[in-house]
């Protein structure tokens, strides 16, 4: 297998969206989107304790045309949505949604990180969807880390979330070919990771330290893969978490605001009018 060359390494910045503080690898300086991923962020919060469920988080808001996708680290997130799942993921999974034509989801600390206090850290990353499943029957799959296949090597761990990897197969269900990986590795080891060379690959780095083809990336730092090959040569300097995005481009272009993503502008205008117009659903959260 031959090296997938390097593009780019690009450090994440830091952002505040609504008065949540977290890092943002993409969209960045140098891309607005690397197709089909749209949005890459990086939260780690401390919930201080002794508050309500739902004082915390993000209450309702709606979503169309793509799937936003959240990676828990650490603490648990609780989506409920306008379509009535409701559902606790926790460290190791994966909250996975497919909003099609569109749903109205909260996302918050669970009931005893709210009450106990205590950290959260999570990815979420927006995938697009090809214009012809835009608008299909909203999608949501709650993973845990038992539900996630999981391959385990010398000094590494590799988790599969949607897409085919070495004979395992993510449960999520996508609407174009990719693959989605969540991993770590020990100081000092090595892994290679093989993905086809024409999908779009960028691996995020949580944390840590690695040696990647060559080229030195540290904690949140986004790498960008040249379509040139099929492998990533891992090399921890020290212990490092990180993801890997890498997936068939869609190649359509991409109209999008604020929580929607369609094709063209007029799309848009429609998505304002149906939230607007409830056509998204009515989201009631119940706490207990
Ligand atoms: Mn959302």
């Amino acid at each position: 297998m031959s090296k997938k060359t390097v593009a780019q390494i690009i450090p994440s910045q830091k952002i505040n969206m609504g008065g949540h503080l977290l890092e943002q690898p993409l969209p960045n300086a140098f891309m607005q989107q690397l197709d089909p991923f749209l949005l890459i962020h990086h939260a780690e919060w401390t919930f201080a304790g002794n508050q309500r469920q739902q004082e915390v988080g993000i209450g309702g808001h709606p979503h169309r045309g793509f799937s936003p996708v959240t990676f828990v680290f650490k603490g648990e997130v609780r989506h409920q949505d306008s379509f009535g799942h409701d559902a606790v993921v926790g460290a190791g999974g994966t909250q996975w949604m497919h909003a099609g034509k569109g749903i109205v989801h909260s996302e918050r600390p669970s009931k005893e990180l709210a009450e106990k206090g205590g950290e959260q850290e999570i990815i979420q990353f927006w995938v697009n969807t090809p214009a012809k499943y835009k608008m299909e029957r909203p999608y949501y799959l709650p993973l845990s880390v038992e539900d996630t296949p999981k391959i385990e090597g010398k000094g590494y761990e590799l988790q599969i979330v949607a897409g085919d990897y070495d004979g395992n197969v993510g449960p999520a269900k996508t609407f174009s070919p990719m693959t989605l990986l969540r991993g770590q590795i020990n100081a000092h080891q090595t892994l290679e990771i093989n993905l086809p060379a024409n999908y779009n690959t960028l691996l995020y780095l949580l944390d840590g330290q690695l040696e990647v083809n060559g080229r030195s990336a540290e904690r949140k730092d986004l790498v960008w893969f040249a379509n040139d090959g099929e492998s990533l040569n891992l090399k921890a300097s020290v212990d490092t978490r990180f993801i890997v995005l890498s997936g068939e481009p869609i190649g359509e272009k991409v109209s999008s605001y604020g929580p929607f993503v369609m094709n063209t502008q007029t799309e848009i205008m429609e998505a304002l009018r149906d939230s607007q117009m409830g056509k998204m659903g009515v989201l009631i959260e119940s706490f207990d």
